[in-house]
C-alpha cells in the first residue's frame, strides 16, 4: 500500500522552484532516506504534506487518498519532526509530554501513554530525574524527546527532517537504533530527509535523491549497494584455487584474487561458504567495503 504518492508536486517562491515537478512513492513499511543537498527542496516537500504549506502545482496522495479534504484526515495519521523539535525548554520531559496530551486531546490518564513513548525512545529514565529541564538535555535526547512528541498521536507515518543534524556519532547511532525499532516493532513507516547519505545508509530501505527541486532518483537499499559497489571482504585460510564451484553454486558479482573473496552486494552466504567448506577453507575475517558513498552521491547530483 502507497503511504504517500506525490503526483508532479512544484512549489515556487517568487522565482525559485523550491520543487519542480516531483513524483516519489513510499510504500507501507519503507524506511524512505530523502537525500539532498542544503537547499534542494526537502524542507519544503515535508512542509507541503504535513499541509504548512501549500502546493502552487500538483498534488499527492495519503494513504491512497488524494483530495484536499483526504489529505487533511489522513493527516490525523502523521507526525513530524520539522527542523528542530517544538519543545519547550523550560518544561521537563513529562510536562513537555503532558502538554502535547491536553493539547492532542488524549485522554486521561497521561501516564500510562508518556511512559510508553518515553520507554520507545529510551528515555525512561527521565521520569525519575523529574525536574530535570529539556534544556539541560544533551542535543540527542531532545531530538528523542522531540520524536516522543511526535508517537503520542500513535502515527502510522512518522516524518523527520534532518534529525541528525547536530549530533555526535552516538547521538547518531541511537537514533539509527531508535528509527530501526519502531520500524520493526512498531511497523511505522518513516520519511528522513538528511544531506549527508553515509548517515542513512544504514538505515534506509529506499532512498529518493533530490536536486535543485527534482527528483532524480528513487532506488532501493539493494541497489544503492550495487550500484555504490558494497562489498563484503573474506580473508581466506587458504586460496581458494577454483572458482567454478562458487559459479556452480550461484555467486555472481564477485573477486577472488589468491585468498581474497571480495563478493559485491547483499548475497546469500549459503551461496559460498558451503563451498568454501568442501575446499576445506576457513574464513578468517569479514571486512565489508564500499565506495564513499559521499562520491557517489555526488555523481548522481552531478557534484564534484
Ligand atoms: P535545508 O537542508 O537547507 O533546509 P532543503 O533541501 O530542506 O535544505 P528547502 O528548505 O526545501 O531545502 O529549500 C528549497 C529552496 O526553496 C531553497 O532555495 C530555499 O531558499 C527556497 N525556499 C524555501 N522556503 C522558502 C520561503 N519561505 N521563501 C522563499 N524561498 C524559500
Amino acid at each position: 500500500m502507497n503511504i504517500l504518492q506525490t503526483f508532479d508536486l512544484k512549489k515556487t517562491y517568487r522565482r525559485t522552484h523550491a520543487l519542480d515537478g516531483v513524483n516519489i512513492t513510499i510504500q507501507k513499511g519503507d524506511i524512505y532516506g530523502f537525500i539532498g543537498k542544503n537547499g534542494a527542496g526537502k524542507t519544503t516537500l515535508i512542509r507541503l504534506i504535513t499541509g504548512v504549506a501549500e502546493p502552487t502545482s500538483g498534488s499527492f496522495s495519503l494513504f491512497g487518498e488524494r483530495t484536499p479534504l483526504a489529505n487533511i484526515r489522513a493527516r490525523k495519521r502523521i507526525a513530524a519532526v520539522v527542523e528542530s523539535p517544538a519543545l519547550h525548554m523550560n518544561l521537563s520531559a513529562y510536562e513537555n509530554l503532558k502538554l502535547q496530551c491536553i493539547l492532542l486531546g488524549i485522554a486521561q490518564p497521561h501516564q500510562k501513554v508518556i511512559e510508553e513513548v518515553l520507554t520507545k525512545v529510551d528515555l525512561l529514565s527521565l521520569l525519575v530525574e523529574k525536574k530535570k529541564k529539556a534544556k539541560n538535555f544533551s542535543l540527542g535526547m531532545r531530538q528523542r524527546l522531540g520524536i516522543a512528541m511526535a508517537l503520542i498521536s500513535n502515527p502510522e507515518f512518522l516524518i523527520l527532517d534532518e534529525p541528525n543534524n547536530g549530533l555526535d556519532p552516538e547521538g547518531i547511532r541511537d537514533m539509527r537504533e531508535l528509527l530501526l525499532r519502531l520500524n520493526k516493532e512498531d511497523g511505522l513507516t518513516i520519511l528522513v530527509s538528511s544531506h549527508i547519505l553515509s548517515e542513512l545508509a544504514k538505515l534506509a530501505t529506499r532512498y529518493g535523491f533530490i536536486d535543485k527541486g527534482k527528483v532524480l532518483r528513487e532506488l532501493s537499499a539493494s541497489e544503492l549497494n550495487r550500484e555504490s559497489r558494497q562489498a563484503t571482504v573474506l580473508s581466506l585460510s587458504k586460496p581458494l584455487l577454483s572458482e567454478a564451484g562458487l559459479k556452480e553454486a550461484g555467486l555472481k558479482d564477485y573477486e577472488l584474487s589468491g585468498s581474497t573473496l571480495k563478493i559485491f552486494g547483499t548475497q546469500s552466504t549459503n551461496k559460498y561458504l558451503a563451498v568454501l567448506a568442501q575446499a576445506d577453507i576457513e574464513v578468517m575475517n569479514i571486512t565489508k567495503e564500499a565506495d564513499d558513498l559521499e562520491t557517489f552521491f555526488m555523481s548522481m547530483i552531478g557534484g564534484k
